[in-house]
């Protein structure tokens, strides 16, 4: 590829306000919980703009917190519109050569990056545990280890992308879409941005990324990675910022052909309307209330223990959380008290203490918003079988003892809304119809599963519910499988072939 000349950008990093905690000289940083306070050394700051690190236009920062110590960690640069503006030049100028190489050559790029990446595996569970507050353990498997299966998937899709198809006189080609606006939310932090950027890029698209302004550290990392890997400048830029203002820049950027989302149902509706007003194709990733629904013929004890589990996954700051757990009143009582002894032995604590299974939240603002909900959920006439808010918790973080709701009535708030904390709606029924009539009695439509003795009558009930995914009998996530929501759950799909389907136009050429 012709490298471009770019704009001319101010040069080099921008003043070292960015002081957190370096995963570079820490990572394994002990149980304390003031161990991010401690005096760290400084990492990059600024943008990532055209292959450089460019000081921002304005001055504005946004401070980053440990939502375990309620520690400042770090401070990122809140970027303008005029910020916005520069990233998508150089994205544009960027598009025809990086859409001009060959798929191989794309997944050279992808491969060297994967391993930059992978090298940095350690730091990566680092710095989520610190911002976000998952336990490292869970952070990981999860926060650094599958984006990093994300992306190597994506270097075999980038080599082998969807074949051209004769249709009668027709030949039909696929072309990447163009520059891509990505916008990205705290709860997975670099997993989000892997499942956007990675697929983008393996289309031949180019891509100005905004992460979450309440998670922006671990974003760094992957852009030092980016330049270790010497992929082409611009091919993907970094701006951090806030929603309404670089998010929103972003979304609404005449240069900007695609803006992928992840996010709440809230703003992706916005983003959609900023979107809408130029036709730019949108792709989002919204909110889930999904339903575990558990037959009187199911392991219960194990449907039981795997659905509590990943109900509280990152403190249940999971879109896909199966979130309301319907059990056949035949086992109910049964499932309830089980559900509530398990949810009452998660550790709450430090996340860099080997033994803890539950994190904080991840601000002060989720915290009341989920105490919220709780005191909406008993006000509504759920019943508290464990947790709640007099359950103790440790004095310092935003943390929220796992709770467990039963009796809920499928239509009140805490079975209709997403909470994103650790609670959990446990609702009876009585056969197969109304199991699937409570599930689907949803706004939203992500994901879902189903346990049963009888496999047949499980995928029989699976195929029946309005949602982008169901698990039965605790079916593995699958990191190529389409992943993406029906209803208010989103647009679209990521992940695998079909996440890099997202990212390419049709083109039908007659001959
Ligand atoms: P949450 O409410 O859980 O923080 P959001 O959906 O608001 O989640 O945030 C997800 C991402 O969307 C973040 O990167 C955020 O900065 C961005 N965002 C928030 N509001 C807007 C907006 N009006 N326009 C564009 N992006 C936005």
């Amino acid at each position: 590829m012709v490298r471009r000349e770019l704009p001319d950008y101010p040069s080099e990093t921008s003043s070292a306000s960015f002081t957190g905690a370096n995963p570079v000289s820490h990572p394994s940083r002990g149980a304390s919980m003031n161990s991010a306070a401690e005096p760290a050394p400084t990492y990059r700051t600024g943008f990532h703009i055209g292959g450089r690190w460019v000081s921002p236009l304005g001055t504005d920062e946004i401070s980053v917190e440990n939502p375990a110590t309620e520690q400042v960690i770090g401070r990122v640069p809140a970027g303008t519109a005029a910020d916005v503006d520069r990233a998508v030049a150089a994205a544009r100028a960027a598009f025809p050569g990086w859409a001009a190489l060959a798929p191989t050559e794309r997944a050279a790029h992808l491969e060297r990056l994967h391993r930059r990446l992978t090298a940095r595996a350690g730091e990566i569970a680092h710095t989520v545990a610190c911002e976000l507050g998952t336990p490292l353990k869970i952070a990981a498997r999860v926060q650094a280890g599958l984006p990093l299966t994300v992306l190597d998937s994506y270097v075999t899709l980038a080599a082998s992308p969807p074949e051209e198809e004769t249709v009668g006189n027709s030949l039909v080609v696929r072309e990447p879409v163009g520059v891509v606006g990505a916008i990205t939310p705290w709860n997975y932090p670099l997993h989000q941005v892997v499942a956007k950027v990675a697929p983008a890029l393996a289309a031949g698209c180019t891509v100005v990324l905004k992460p979450a302004e309440l998670t922006p550290l671990v974003a760094y990392l992957l852009f030092d990675a980016v330049d270790e890997a010497g992929l082409p400048p611009g091919v993907v830029n970094l701006v951090t910022g806030t929603g309404p203002v670089a998010g929103a820049a972003l979304a609404a950027h005449p240069g900007v052909d695609m803006v992928s989302f992840t996010g709440s149902t809230a703003t992706g509706t916005q983003i959609s309307r900023l979107a809408a007003d130029r036709i730019a194709r949108v792709s989002l990733e919204l909110g889930g209330k999904s339903a575990n629904i558990i037959f009187e013929d199911a392991d219960l004890a194990g449907a039981v223990k795997v659905g509590v589990g990943n109900a509280f996954l990152n403190s249940g700051q999971t879109c896909t959380a199966w979130t309301r757990m319907l059990v056949h009143r035949s086992r109910y009582d049964e499932a309830v008290d089980l559900a509530g002894k398990a949810a009452g032995g998660y550790r709450l604590g430090d996340p860099f203490d080997p033994a803890t299974r539950l994190g904080p939240l991840v601000s002060a603002g989720q915290r009341e918003r989920v105490r919220g909900y709780v005191e909406r959920g008993l006000a509504e006439g759920a019943r508290l079988v464990t947790g709640g808010l007099d359950a103790p918790v440790p004095d310092t973080g935003y943390f929220v003892a796992p709770t467990v709701l039963a009796d809920v009535d499928p239509d009140s708030t805490v079975a209709q809304e997403e909470i994103f904390g650790p609670v959990l709606a446990v609702i009876p029924f009585d056969d197969d119809d109304h199991a699937v009539a409570i599930a689907n009695n949803s706004k939203y439509g992500l994901a879902g599963a189903v346990w049963s003795g009888d496999q047949d009558r499980a995928v029989a009930v699976a195929r029946r519910l309005r949602t982008g995914a169901v698990d039965v009998n605790g079916g593995a996530f699958n990191p190529l499988a389409p992943f993406g929501g029906y209803k208010q759950s989103g647009v679209g799909r990521e992940l695998g072939a079909h996440g890099l389907a997202e990212f390419l136009e049709v083109k039908s050429i007659q001959r």
